[in-house]
């Protein structure tokens, strides 16, 4: 059985395909599902979707800071009440920095960026007061990332960097800290080296895998939609990789994930 630590199932609850995705996935052992929010356009799909599929959908809510808009207190201040109510999400995220796509004009790139830091300051915070597992978008701005969660006095431990692009160097520096990485379909990438030298560092203990679907198809089917029921190609790349079984390594992950996620 695996678990895919962060998919994104909106676009096909929209389509229609949902159940069949699930079912798809469900198929190819892929049995539990983690719906990472992005902005309150899918807080609520997912929580129907949690409450429709209880057996294997679970989710999180949070502003990506690629989604982080004019309204953006506005939506902040709807995220606490999912945290009291019924069905409830197992982490805030995904949250964090995004500076791959910055406008050229350097006052404007400024800007975002601040708002950028000053809405993941407010997830943090949120979710160190609730003690909640944060899932972790870092695009081009590790450091920064980094050193906003060592300010926010968020516990390590209930940190997950997901869609890891950094180095072994840099999965040290959250392993040191009690943090983790999580990899998708892009370690089988060809020009990944640096990837699944990270994946080899951290090792099996916290490895946690994901498809972010429906971007990054792994390296057999890429140029697909990518789908859950896909993380199995993913799984299996990784136990050659780590010269074992899939089995073992269906076993380690969805251990992981499920006590990462206190699910
Ligand atoms: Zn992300
Ligand atoms: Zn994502």
């Amino acid at each position: 059985m695996l678990i895919d630590s962060h998919c994104h199932l909106d676009t096909f609850v929209k389509s229609g395909e949902v159940r069949d995705v699930i079912a798809r996935a469900q198929l190819a052992g892929v049995t539990r599902l983690v719906c990472a929010g992005t902005d309150a356009g899918d807080w609520d799909v997912y929580r129907e979707l949690a409450l429709t599929f209880p057996e294997s959908v679970v989710y999180a809510v949070g502003l990506h800071p690629g989604n982080v808009g004019e309204d953006w207190e506005a939506q902040l201040s709807r995220l606490p009440q999912y945290f009291s109510g019924d069905t409830r999400p197992v982490a805030v995220g995904e949250v964090g920095l995004d500076e791959h796509y910055m406008p050229k004009d350097a006052q404007e790139a400024e800007r975002i960026r601040r708002l950028q830091r000053l809405v993941f300051e407010r997830q943090l915070a949120l979710a160190k007061e609730k003690d909640l597992p944060v899932i972790v978008h870092a695009r081009d701005a590790f450091a920064a990332t980094v050193e906003m969660i060592d300010r926010s006095g968020v516990d390590w431990n209930k940190v997950v960097f997901h869609c890891f692009a950094e180095d072994a160097a840099a999965v040290r520096l959250l392993n040191e800290r009690g943090g983790r990485a999580s990899f998708t379909g892009t370690i089988t990438y060809k020009n990944a080296d640096n990837v699944r030298e990270a994946a080899l560092a951290q090792g099996l203990d916290r490895l946690m895998l994901e498809t972010d679907c429906p971007y990054l198809a792994p390296c057999k089917l890429r140029g697909k939609r990518n789908e859950p029921a896909f993380m199995r190609k993913t799984a299996e790349y990784v136990a050659d990789l780590f010269g074992l079984t899939t089995e073992e390594i269906e076993a380690r992950t969805y251990a992981n994930t499920c006590e990462f996620f206190g699910i």
